[in-house]
């Protein structure tokens, strides 16, 4: 750990204080209902104070935590990708003038947002994004404009949900890259604080902003013990061995017509995944003829129309849909990104409404894959 601070909860009131007197819009977890979502705070008691999730295959629920732990639970239903790729945006307008036609493009990227709150896995998920919006000529400056203000706050792990297979994918539980501050909440025998960790210039100058007095090495120590018992705790886990190969060995695995006789191909896995891009373009005009709209909207490879092209849908069974996401996901995105489109945050495991577990799934077809029913 680099220097490390001891900030107690009024330090992390400052903290948000500060980033809005910045002009920074505050973005955290917060209550919505049955769940925790990410949205606008205005201070730590927007924050679910004294709540933790439990969550299994197709299932998320609340219960009371520690009545003082600010980020006490695993992950909230939506990830940050709402924010930095919006689900709805609109591209472009085209009004009619006389003859001619005037085009009004819409402006990119003009909020500024501070993440409060984000996990390790879910850095990792942003540096994915990064990779797929910034790829050569095919570059989305909205996505990258709202990147490249944001300021992070990463709060490390305390809690490992049933869920989680982070450690697998080596991008949890404890944040190590990609932030401007880290956190590590700590109850400790009635004692509470934040340990604070700078990753950038920006953090660092913060963190001095709010003054918080330097870590003792017992303070330090029980910061990494959070991490290490939160990693100890994880006990999902997917087998990443030769993963891509694997996957691309068995294209016409049985496993594909079992897991289809169960996916309600209703694409919410998609929704939830922070690292899922795919989108359609849809266009409106007004009664009049005089102004036409073009909008983006999120999209899945689930949907029925999403493959149709001039002369047919060339995925139309349930089979060949779930097989695209799961083969996309840990196989081909490798090829096209250079690394898994999987961060193991086991968002899709959760709200899949039939509980489909892709680490199961993996761990079917490793266990029974074609090369191994040749060789018997
Ligand atoms: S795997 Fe689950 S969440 Fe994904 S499309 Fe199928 S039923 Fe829906
Ligand atoms: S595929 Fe599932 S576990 Fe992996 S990053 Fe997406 S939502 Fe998370």
């Amino acid at each position: 750990m680099t220097s490390a601070f001891r900030m107690n909860p009024d330090g992390l009131q400052r903290l948000l204080a500060l980033l809005q007197q910045m002009d920074y819009e505050t973005i955290g977890p917060t209550m919505s209902g049955d769940a925790i979502t990410y949205d606008r705070i205005a201070s730590i008691s927007d924050l679910p104070v004294g709540w933790t999730d439990e969550q299994a295959p197709g299932i998320y629920r609340l219960v009371r935590g520690d009545d003082r732990e600010y980020f006490g639970y695993t992950l909230p239903a939506q990830s940050w990708k709402r924010f930095l790729y919006p689900p709805f945006r609109k591209l472009f307008s085209i009004k009619k003038n006389g003859k001619s036609l005037e085009l009004d493009e819409a402006e990119s990227g003009t909020a500024k947002y501070a993440f409060i709150g984000v996990r390790a896995c879910e850095l990792s998920a942003i540096s994915i994004q990064d990779k797929v919006f910034n790829l050569g000529e095919y570059r989305d400056d909205n996505y990258l404009s709202l990147r490249k203000k944001i300021f992070v706050v990463a709060v490390n792990c305390s809690h490992a949900g049933d869920n989680c297979f982070c450690t697998s994918m080596k991008t949890g539980p404890g944040a190590k890259h990609d932030f401007d501050i880290a956190l590590t909440e700590i109850l400790k025998e009635g004692d509470h604080y934040f340990i604070a960790e700078a990753g950038t210039e920006a953090g660092s100058a913060i963190i001095e902003m709010i003054g918080p007095g330097k870590a003792t090495d017992d303070e330090i120590a029980a910061a990494d013990n959070v991490v290490r018992e939160t990693a100890a705790h994880i006990t999902k886990s997917m087998d990443t061995r030769g993963l891509p190969e694997l996957l691309a060995d068995n294209l016409e695995h049985s496993q594909w017509e079992d897991v289809a006789k169960r996916c309600l191909t209703c694409g919410n896995c998609t929704m939830v995944c922070p690292t899922c891009f795919c989108s359609t373009v849809e266009d409106a005009t007004d009664l009049s003829g005089q102004v036409a709209e073009r909008f983006r909207r999120w999209d899945s490879c689930f949907t029925m129309d999403f493959a149709k092209v001039s002369g047919g849908n060339f995925r139309i069974s349930p089979k060949s849909r779930y097989r695209q996401w799961l083969t996309h996901k840990l196989s081909s995105w490798v090829d096209q990104f250079g690394v898994s489109g999987c961060v193991g945050c086991g968002r899709c495991i959760a709200w899949c409404p039939v509980g489909i577990d892709l680490t199961a799934e993996v761990k079917a077809i490793r266990g029974t894959s074609v090369k191994q029913e040749k060789e018997v």
